[in-house]
């Protein structure tokens, strides 16, 4: 794996921003420059594909949007993250170097998506994300990290979003942290990090859902961040400026190993 990748993925605490949707060039280097002058983030993350639960919304950019988010490493220096769902997902975003995957929440619960990708990334050198499934059911959460280990990937991390749950409840993904515990558990020294925008769906709650994480024992977070967060063409309510990403990520208190 290249060394500047290598490095971030150690990086503790490691801090993934970015939009949650890549939707125009502008956008997205523009998001890449403000969160990298911050000097907080580690891992540029962007929505290329989008599995919108319901037809009719924004989609995501597609493949259309990889040259842009490869051009947004170039300027910061950021590697890059995006969620893949097919092997061809896996293919494109390979070839346009993007340097960490992820399997998002609706893919882990699917066991056929899950092998699919995992096949796509035989013989790759490139780490892999797992999100937890939307449904509280840690064995399919663990059965997709195994997948992606046998396919032979040997840099894998957790990522904790939350399950959904039926009407409205303070999160918009249920933290249930206890589920997040036992999979560190199950998976000692296995990178976890959390991702309290899509637990949240509300930003005010962002920062204390964060520390709450930190305080036990993640190594990181992964929050959402946009030029114009009520503009955005997806989860507007829950990101945030790359400023604010700043704040916020100022005024956790860390992990004392960590910083
Ligand atoms: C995302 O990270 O933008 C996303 C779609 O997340 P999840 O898979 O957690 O819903
Ligand atoms: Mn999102």
């Amino acid at each position: 794996m290249k060394e500047k990748v290598q490095a971030a993925w150690n990086k503790r605490p490691l801090v993934i921003s970015g939009p949650c949707s890549a939707e125009t060039e502008e956008q997205l280097v523009a998001t890449a420059q403000q969160l990298a002058a911050t000097g907080k983030v580690d891992i540029l993350r962007a929505g290329i594909w989008k599995p919108r639960t319901k037809p009719g919304m924004f989609e995501g950019i597609g493949a259309k949007g990889l040259p842009w988010l490869q051009k947004a490493k170039e300027l910061t220096g950021l590697p890059t993250a995006a969620e893949v769902a097919t092997a061809k997902q896996v293919e494109d975003a390979l070839t346009f170097d993007v340097d960490v995957l992820w399997i998002g929440a609706r893919t882990t619960v699917n066991p056929f998506s899950v092998q699919e990708v995992a096949d796509a990334l035989r013989g790759v050198d490139v780490p892999v994300l797992i999100k937890n499934p939307i449904n509280p059911d840690l064995e399919l959460w663990s059965g997709a990290v195994e997948r992606v280990a046998r396919a032979g990937i040997k840099q894998i991390g957790l990522i904790h979003r939350g399950f959904s749950s039926y009407g409205n409840t303070e999160y918009r993904n249920a933290p249930m942290w206890h589920l997040a515990i036992e999979m560190k558990r199950r998976n000692p020294g296995m990178l976890i990090v959390n991702d309290p925008s899509h637990i949240c769906g509300r930003r005010d709650i962002l920062q204390e859902t964060a520390q709450r994480a930190i305080d036990l024992d993640f190594d990181g977070v992964m929050i959402e961040s946009h030029i114009d967060p009520d503009k955005a063409w997806s989860d507007a309510k829950q990101q945030v400026t790359p400023e604010r990403l700043g704040e916020m990520i100022s005024s956790i208190i860390w992990r004392k190993e960590d910083v």
